[in-house]
C-alpha cells in the first residue's frame, strides 16, 4: 500500500470544501507519520485510549476525530485536545462531554450520530429521537459543547440503491434542521458520511466529511500475532 499515492489520488477526487479524514484505528504510528508527511492532518480513531496514546507521540498539529462509540467514562481521556467527536448518540454522553469541556476550559465540537442503516448494531439517534433531543432545549444549556452537524453510517451491503437512499434520508434531515430555528450552539455545517466502500455515493448525496481507512492504509490487521 502506498499511503502517499492513495492520499494524492483521493484528494484529486474530493469536491471543494469536503474534508478527508484518515481513519487510522489499529494502524501503527509509522503509518500515521507517513500520511502526515504527505500533508494529511485530519485523523480518525474509534477508541478513546488508543486515540489519546497516539496523540501523545504524534505531531501536535494533527486534528483528531473521535468516530467510534464513546463511553461516558472515557470522555476524559480525549477532552483536552480532541478536534471533533462524531459519535454523540445520547444526551447523557453530551452532558459528560460538556462537563469535561468545562473542566478543560474549552468548547468541544461534536456531531450527532443518526441511525440510518438497517443494522441494529450501529449506534445513533433515530430521526424522532433526534427531533426530541433538539426540541427538548437541553443542548442549548450545555455551553461547552458545539454541535456542528450530523454523522451517519449506511448499511454494509452491495446494494448501492439501499446505501444511496440511507444517505439521502440523512441529508433530508440535515437540510430540514439547517432551515429550522436552532439553539446558538447548534449549527448544521458538516455531514459526516462515507467510508472506503461507499464514499463516492456519500459525496453524491451531500457529504462534507468522508472517513476513510482501508482506501488509505489498506486492510486493517486486527490480529498482528
Ligand atoms: C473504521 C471506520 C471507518 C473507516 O472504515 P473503512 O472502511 O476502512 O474506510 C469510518 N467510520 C467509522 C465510524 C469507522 O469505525
Amino acid at each position: 500500500m502506498n499511503i502517499k499515492n492513495n492520499l494524492t489520488n483521493l484528494r484529486q477526487t474530493l469536491p471543494k470544501g469536503c474534508t478527508l479524514i484518515a481513519v487510522s484505528k489499529t494502524q501503527p504510528a509509522t503509518a500515521i507519520e507517513e500520511a502526515y508527511a504527505a500533508g494529511q492532518r485530519h485523523f480518525g480513531e474509534n477508541k478513546a485510549q488508543e486515540l489519546a496514546s497516539k496523540y501523545e507521540i504524534l505531531p501536535r498539529d494533527i486534528q483528531w476525530h473521535m468516530i467510534g462509540h464513546l463511553q461516558t467514562n472515557k470522555v476524559k481521556y480525549i477532552a483536552p485536545f480532541v478536534f471533533r467527536i462524531h459519535s454523540v448518540d445520547s444526551i447523557k454522553l453530551l452532558e459528560e462531554i460538556n462537563k469535561q469541556g468545562i473542566r478543560c476550559n474549552r468548547t468541544i465540537d461534536c456531531l450527532l450520530q443518526v441511525h440510518i442503516s438497517r443494522e441494529d448494531t450501529k449506534f445513533g439517534f433515530s430521526e424522532s429521537e433526534l427531533s426530541e433531543v433538539i426540541d427538548s432545549g437541553k443542548i442549548g444549556s450545555l455551553q461547552s459543547v458545539a454541535i456542528k452537524g450530523l454523522m451517519g453510517m449506511a448499511t454494509f451491503t452491495d446494494d448501492i440503491e439501499q446505501v444511496r437512499s440511507e444517505f439521502k434520508s440523512l441529508k433530508t434531515i440535515f437540510d430540514r434542521l439547517k432551515q429550522s430555528e436552532l439553539p446558538e450552539n447548534i449549527t448544521m455545517d458538516e455531514l459526516s458520511t462515507g467510508m472506503s466502500g461507499d464514499y463516492k455515493i456519500a459525496l453524491e448525496e451531500g457529504s462534507t466529511m468522508i472517513r476513510l481507512g482501508t482506501a488509505i492504509f489498506g486492510q486493517r490487521n486486527y490480529n498482528p500475532s
